[in-house]
């Protein structure tokens, strides 16, 4: 392996390097992203002794809003934030440091990638792993904007307490929208799930629980076109009437329509992206730009099988396609480029 640019000769690779005066901290590899498929490309970098830092945006990534996790091997069943602080705490335990501070522009030069994040720190690395996960999808209706906060959620798991013995309405029809349907059910009095078409598309085991609960009823083949209130939400207006009325009063709005890639990064660095914004990679998770991987749900690897299991796997074959590449193709280091 490679040194970093300016690592010193005695450090261990995964240690932090010292920072010269006036120098950008440098690694063999940055990982930008701290959901599952970067904390796990993470724990592989550093077990092939590669030095990496970790950025991410939020805790957790998206995993880390989930209120409950029931599919990872080992753990029957766990919050999506307590997970990943248990997976914090293993990369952390490999001596690689989480930051976040979001990561505003990339550059390349002399085979060096340079990122100055929100915060202007500067970072350089060899190589980078693009685990940026996905943002939520908008329905982009009247009232979504101006009622966030008021009556309007993306989060179930965040805001479900806040409805307890209200009437909310949960719009959207897969594992985000069934599961979160089901954790609101466990406050609200009433829970409306609007999904524009006639069969839910969420795991068995969520739908299951759904058809089971009293407090859940499902209006398909239906979307919401606007959402009204005073101050607060008061109802929303639907494409079809639902028993004679197009109206429906509700206290709340969870929207739960998935997500689209966070590909900002990726664009500016020009790597290729596919006509629905996911990053293209090969089966080795290399992307179009030479040094840069990426990995999880950010990429067209497996679009429609979100999972953290998919994730944090993509994330160790990134890990280990970038130690390839920094033992084989890697530019020299250049001090202070
Ligand atoms: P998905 O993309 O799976 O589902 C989005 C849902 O929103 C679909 O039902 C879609 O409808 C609907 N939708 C999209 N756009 C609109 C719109 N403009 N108006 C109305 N409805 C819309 O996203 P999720 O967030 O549910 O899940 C993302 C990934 O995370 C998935 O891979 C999922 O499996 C995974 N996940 C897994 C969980 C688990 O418990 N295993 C929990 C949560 C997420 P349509 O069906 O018509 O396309």
């Amino acid at each position: 392996m490679n040194q970093p640019p300016n690592q010193q000769p005695n450090q261990q690779p995964n240690q932090q390097p010292n920072q010269q005066p006036n120098q950008p901290l440098a690694y063999d590899l940055i990982i930008v992203g701290s959901g599952p498929a970067g904390l796990v490309a993470s724990i592989y970098a550093s077990r092939y002794r590669m030095s990496n830092l970790v950025i991410g945006k939020q805790k957790g990534g998206t995993i880390g809003l989930a209120h409950k996790v029931e599919n990872w091997p080992g753990e029957v069943s766990i919050s999506g934030l307590d997970l990943m602080i248990k997976i914090e705490n293993q990369v952390q335990n490999l001596e690689t440091e989480i930051i976040y501070d979001p990561v505003e522009s990339i550059k390349k030069e002399n085979g060096i990638f340079t990122l100055i994040t929100d915060g202007e720190k500067k970072y350089q690395a060899k190589a980078l792993i693009l685990a940026t996960g996905t943002e939520r999808r908008k329905l982009q209706i009247p009232g979504e904007e101006e009622f966030l906060g008021k009556g309007v959620s993306f989060c179930t798991t965040c805001d479900a307490p806040f409805f307890r013995d209200k009437t909310v309405v949960l719009i959207g029809g897969g594992d985000a929208a069934c599961s979160g349907a089901v954790r609101t059910a466990e406050y609200a009095k009433k829970v409306y799930l609007v999904y524009r078409k006639d069969e839910l598309r969420a795991e068995p085991i969520w739908v299951n629980q759904i058809v089971k609960n009293p407090k859940i009823e499902v209006i398909y083949n239906t979307s919401v076109t606007e959402i009204k209130g005073d101050q607060v939400v008061e109802e929303v207006f639907l494409d079809n009437p639902y028993r004679g009325s197009k109206k429906l009063a509700t206290d709340g709005v969870f929207i739960e329509i998935g997500g689209v890639p966070g590909n900002e990064l990726a664009i500016l660095a020009g790597v290729e992206i596919d006509e629905s914004g996911y990053l293209k990679v090969n089966k080795e998770m290399k992307t179009s730009v030479k040094g840069i991987f990426a990995a999880g749900d950010t990429t067209d690897f497996l679009p429609h099988f979100q999972q953290m299991i998919s994730a944090a796997s993509m994330g160790a074959v990134a890990a280990s396609s970038a130690y390839q590449y920094l033992k084989h193709e890697s530019a020299p280091a250049q001090r202070g480029t």
